[in-house]
């Protein structure tokens, strides 16, 4: 014969239960407000971040207030009147649920024990859900990077080929036309120049498709590797006394040299470039980890860009000012993407007009050290 009492075997197997499993009653059907805690396993208290003292026999209302204060909060409880009072089972699905101390996603089942008392079984799918989220982000990249692939591929060869005609042929005519009025000339140069750009642009797509497809990986230093893009720009940072400066530790990143190499080229170059006239560039590079990734910082004192823009300058060929103001193709950004999801990573911003921009990479440990 056990020397625990029944209830106490029965407590001890709903703590260790994975789900939180709680008791309430609900002593008048028809409000929701005198609902009662009477019993919270230990993942249940967990999650409320609260002790048995704090919860046991008290009303929902004392101990977690807040829960009466939003939407989501209202219908659960609302629901644990209802299932006391009609019974059944009820399944709520995902409920998001947030207080102080605690904010998550969790998967909500109310059962009618008898008359006034319901059961409610939560299972935290935080994690989960965040995991399900990114794999989907991944996937919907994944099938933008192929689809881009494919387009450029089979588009490249079909451009490309009416192009140097154009090029061919302007050319010729230019030789040809030599004596010809200056106003036939130009038009012949504008025509060469716009095929000429064109012939960039093709070539530039057909550049990102191929990222990452003939390289292997390899663990590189990351200071290495910054000293390597300052030596590459050296004449754009001297012209325009730009001051670069990595302040973050050394850390090896298991990866795509050149690749990486043309991130950080880009994203340097235009942290120095979007400057206003006059302004020296000071360019701050640090570096920040997690337990999964780590977390590169690119920031600037330059224009800054408007929080609407934020997406959209990840996109092939967007840019946000005339090339008389600021050169580029608007390609640069569409690459750092194509890098970072090379490397399962990610890539966002910060930035106010005016004051500066921040551009975040994460690239993920596995695999690096
Ligand atoms: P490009 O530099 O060739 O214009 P990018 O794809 O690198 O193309 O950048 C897209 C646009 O995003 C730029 O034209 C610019 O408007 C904006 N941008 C990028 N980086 C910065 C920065 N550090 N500060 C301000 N604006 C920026």
């Amino acid at each position: 014969m056990s020397v625990l009492s029944n209830i106490d075997l029965i407590t001890r197997t709903l703590d260790d239960l994975s789900v939180g499993v709680g008791i309430f009653h609900i002593p008048d059907l028809d409000n929701a407000r005198d609902i009662r805690y009477v019993f919270m396993n230990k993942v249940l208290l967990y999650e409320m971040r609260k002790s048995r003292d704090e919860v046991f026999g008290k009303k929902i209302i004392e101990v977690a207030p807040e829960a009466y204060e939003h939407e989501g909060g209202l219908m659960v409880i609302d629901t644990y009147r209802k299932v006391a009072s009609e019974g059944g089972v009820v399944n709520l699905g995902l409920v998001e649920y947030s207080n102080l101390e605690v904010a998550g996603t969790y998967e909500c089942t109310i059962h009618q024990l008898e008359k006034h008392y319901v059961y409610v079984q939560l299972r935290n799918v935080t994690r989960l859900e965040k995991a399900k989220l990114e794999l989907e982000e991944k996937y919907e990249l994944e099938k933008r990077n192929k689809a881009l692939e494919e387009f450029v591929h089979l588009t490249s060869h079909d451009l490309q080929e009416p192009l140097n005609s154009i090029l061919g042929f302007s050319n010729l005519l230019k030789k040809e036309l030599d004596t010809a009025e200056p106003n036939v000339q130009k038009s012949l140069e504008l025509i060469s120049g716009s095929a000429q750009r064109m012939k960039n642009y093709i070539i530039e797509l057909q550049e990102l498709s191929r990222l990452g497809r003939t390289s292997k990986k390899e663990y590189i230093s990351v200071e290495k590797l910054i000293k390597n893009v300052k030596v590459d720009l050296d004449d754009l940072l001297k012209n325009q006394q730009a001051k670069v400066s990595y302040v973050g530790k050394d850390v090896n990143i298991f990866g795509y040299k050149s690749e990486l190499h043309k991130l950080f080229q880009n994203l340097i170059s235009n942290a120095v470039k979007f400057t206003e006239d006059g302004v020296k560039p000071v360019v701050l590079i640090d570096l920040e980890e997690d337990a999964e990734n780590f977390i590169f910082s690119i920031s600037d004192n330059g224009i800054g860009i408007e929080e609407k823009h934020f997406e959209t300058i990840f996109k092939v060929f967007q840019r946000l000012h005339l090339k008389k103001h600021y050169p580029g193709t608007g390609m640069g950004l569409a690459y750092c993407q194509k890098i970072i999801s090379l490397h399962n990573g990610k890539i966002w911003l910060n930035s106010k007009r005016g004051v500066g921009s921040t551009f975040y990479c994460s690239i993920p440990k596995t695999s690096s050290n």
